[in-house]
């Protein structure tokens, strides 16, 4: 397995993949350690994430520039995603035993009836290389808390992360096999997905590969959880407030090189504030610093690996074709490293790359509405349904039209995130279940009825 430098080509270090052996090891030892693992009081859990967050925040330095080394994040946000992994950690370190407490239900005089929640077992984790600590830590910190072991099957680009995020846990003095890294590729996940001794899986990433494990775990009858992705409507009406709806749509479409899944995609505006938008997001996507990911000056640095720049640009290029006009950017820059230029492209024809698929860079596609009847119309118009924002200074409006927007989540003058204390996931092909809250740790946990007469 190689890791290579995007913004440069260089290559950064070869690793040995798992051979079957190395993989039958850690399944075993993730079934023995779950045993014992099950069994630690809740608060002993809760004291091992503290620590987790605290080998986090020590090593920020270090674990951000492997992130910016592996797959070209600006340094100064993979800094921030290093503090929100340790922030989640603190959260759950807080909250796994409120939010795993027993429910008691109605039930007869005399009897008590209430739900426990067990854990499920070893719990296999496909994830990508966009977020390569947050997307891990999102899974692993209220998992491991509700008493699972964690086997990480990380994205084949970034494998010093995937053994960096093994260390964090063993640092922080987690028994040996509650959290390990398989390092093999995506041909594998089938068969360890198959074995008895999973129990469960998470995979954020694409929708095929969310296909592929949903339809092994169907088979085997194995519970899923699904994140791919999708193509977000960032919503500005008549009576938004531009500034703010400029600065934040800016950010969301190029945070993190526009290769998030809650990226802002689809910009819908309201005719009337059409013409000052589009000019004025023009002017600041060409304002934007793109370079070196190590510079903290830099504010889109590479895209993660130049197949997928090549892929978003015949995005571009077919969407160009076949008659969206293209305001900015729109040509790989002539410099090494995979450095794709903000770009916005307007009068977007209905059924082409930039309208109905997910685009993972920094690509903006704006649309003109009407009026707000129509901005839903054309959000709701994708096979997609992670994220919406919406744009308006009427906050009831705002919170009436956020019903109609099918999403599994709504910003209102807020760019759509993710929060730990806030549930997280999508609808139609953005995938099913919930990241992250109460709702997130409930995911891989047995609710156990126990009726007590
Ligand atoms: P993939 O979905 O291919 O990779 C994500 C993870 O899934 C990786 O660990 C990968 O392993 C694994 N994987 C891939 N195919 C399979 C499979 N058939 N069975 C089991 N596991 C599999 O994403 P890419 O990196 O190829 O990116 C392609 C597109 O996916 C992006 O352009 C974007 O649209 C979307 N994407 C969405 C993300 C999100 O946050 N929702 C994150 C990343 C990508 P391996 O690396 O070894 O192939």
């Amino acid at each position: 397995m190689e890791a290579v430098n995007p913004a440069t080509g260089e290559r950064l270090n070869v690793y040995d993949p798992d051979d079957d052996d190395a993989v039958e090891r850690k399944l075993d030892r993730a079934t023995s350690t779950f045993e014992d693992w099950r069994e630690v009081p809740l608060r002993e859990r809760e004291e091992l994430l503290e620590n987790a967050s605290d080998v986090l925040r020590e090593n920020k330095q270090r674990y951000a520039e492997l992130m910016t080394r592996e797959m070209g994040k600006p340094i100064t946000q993979a800094i921030a995603e290093v503090e929100k992994c340790a922030w989640a950690c603190d959260h759950y370190a807080e909250y796994a035993h409120k939010y795993l407490s027993d429910e008691h239900h109605p039930s007869p005089p005399g009897t008590e009836v209430k739900t426990v929640h067990d854990p499920l077992g070893p719990v296999l984790a496909v994830m990508p290389w966009n977020y390569p600590f947050w997307q891990v830590i999102r899974f692993a910190a209220p998992y491991l808390t509700a008493g699972n072991v964690g086997l990480l099957k990380h994205a084949s680009n970034v494998p010093g992360c995937a053994l960096a995020l093994e260390e964090v846990f063993a640092e922080a003095g987690y028994p040996d096999g509650a959290f390990q890294t398989l390092l093999v590729g995506s041909s594998n996940v089938d068969s360890i997905l198959a074995d008895d001794r999973v129990r469960a899986a998470t995979l954020t990433g694409s929708g095929p590969a969310g296909r592929a494990v949903a339809e092994t775990a169907g088979k085997h009858l194995k519970k899923t959880v699904l994140e791919l992705g999708g193509s977000d409507p960032f919503i500005v009406l008549d009576d938004a407030d531009l500034d703010a709806a400029l600065e934040t749509g800016v950010q969301a479409r190029t945070l993190n090189g526009g290769q998030s899944c809650i990226a802002a995609k689809r910009f819908i505006v309201h005719t009337d504030v059409y013409e000052e938008y589009v000019d004025r997001l023009v002017a600041a996507f060409e304002d934007l610093t793109v370079g070196d990911p190590m510079s903290e000056e830099t504010d889109v640095g590479p895209q993660a690996d130049p197949d997928l720049m090549a892929e978003l640009h015949d995005q571009v290029q077919e969407s160009v074709d076949a008659g969206a006009t293209l305001l900015t950017g729109g040509e790989p820059l002539a410099r090494t490293g995979a450095f794709y230029p903000p770009t916005v492209l307007t009068a977007v024809p209905s059924g082409c790359p930039a309208d109905t698929e997910e685009t993972f860079g920094p690509v903006a596609t704006v649309y003109e509405v009407g009026d707000a009847e129509e901005a839903i119309e054309v959000a709701n118009d994708t096979r997609f349904g992670l994220g919406a924002s919406l744009w308006t200074a009427d906050r009831e409006r705002g919170q009436r039209l956020a019903r109609e927007i099918s999403a599994g989540c709504v910003y209102i003058n807020e760019m759509t995130k993710s929060d730990p204390r806030v549930p997280f996931g999508g609808i139609k092909d953005a995938g099913y279940g919930r990241e992250l809250s109460e709702m997130g740790i409930k995911e891989f946990v047995n609710k156990k009825t126990v009726w007590v007469e």
